[in-house]
């Protein structure tokens, strides 16, 4: 369903993405892992088409879409800061894609109660994003790109700010979506155990470069390097 085909980018001197490869099946869930700076962000952000590479290809669904903007491409993005609008409250936040969608007032009013209802929001649809805890603004972002249904969810560390007990109702709750829609789900994640627990498939990055791309199975009990298996071995 999406091939990243010999992707590089640069910013000034920093080499962000050498020569990436990449091919995901529909109905994947695939995890980016690795420290910070080394490439999940703007791997995400090139799918998304939010950056353009400086070489190579981005093909969605058999098409080549690297020189198309996000908002014509089947995919939605959360976003490491959120990047919700400030001056609408969580209702309107969430209502934006559907209205573009052309959806009735009722099924929209519907869908909003619904993702309210399963990311514990339903008390804060009325407030804006500053009057909003961080990990509630997360919830926000994680309902805004679940509403339109789209294609592809690019999730940048959407779970970073929530308490322990809500990460993993949550963490539960969007692996239950992603199966039942059997949509491709790619996730970025600082957590060895989440990445773990919940990818069909994990890439481990390191400046730059897939140090290895594999099943959590994989990555655990046969690491290709002595860095995947320091990285994976992190967890506690
Ligand atoms: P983190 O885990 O900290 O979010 P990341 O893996 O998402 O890190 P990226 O955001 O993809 O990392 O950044 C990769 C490299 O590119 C880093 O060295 C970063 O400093 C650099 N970089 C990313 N975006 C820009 C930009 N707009 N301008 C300059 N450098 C950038
Ligand atoms: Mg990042």
């Amino acid at each position: 369903v999406a091939r990243i085909e010999g992707v590089t980018k640069s910013f000034g001197k920093t080499i962000a993405l050498h020569q990436m490869n990449l091919q995901i099946a529909s109905g994947e869930f695939v995890t980016f892992l690795g420290p910070s700076g080394c490439g999940k962000s703007t791997t995400l952000r090139i799918l998304g088409g939010f950056e353009t590479p400086d070489t190579g290809r981005i093909i969605l669904n058999g098409q080549d879409v690297t020189a198309l903007p996000p908002n014509r491409r089947k995919v939605n993005m959360v976003f490491q800061d959120y990047a919700l609008f400030p001056h609408m409250t969580t209702r309107r936040n969430i209502a934006f894609g559907l209205e573009l969608k052309g959806l009735s007032r009722r099924a929209i009013d519907a869908r909003i109660d619904e993702l309210a209802a399963f990311l514990q929001l339903a008390d804060y649809l009325d407030r804006r994003p500053d009057q909003l805890s961080g990990g509630q603004r997360q919830r926000v972002a994680l309902a805004r790109a679940l509403a339109p249904d789209p294609e592809m969810l690019l999730l940048d560390e959407p779970l970073g700010a929530l308490d322990a007990k809500l990460r993993t109702q949550v963490q539960i709750e969007l692996k239950n979506i992603q199966r039942r829609t059997n949509k491709a789900f790619f996730f970025v994640t600082h957590d060895q155990e989440e990445a773990l627990t919940m990818s069909d498939r994990i890439v481990v990055m390191n400046q730059g470069r897939i140090e290895q791309d594999g099943t959590p199975e994989e990555l655990y009990f046969r690491p290709a390097s002595r860095f995947v298996a320091e990285f994976i071995g992190e967890t506690n």
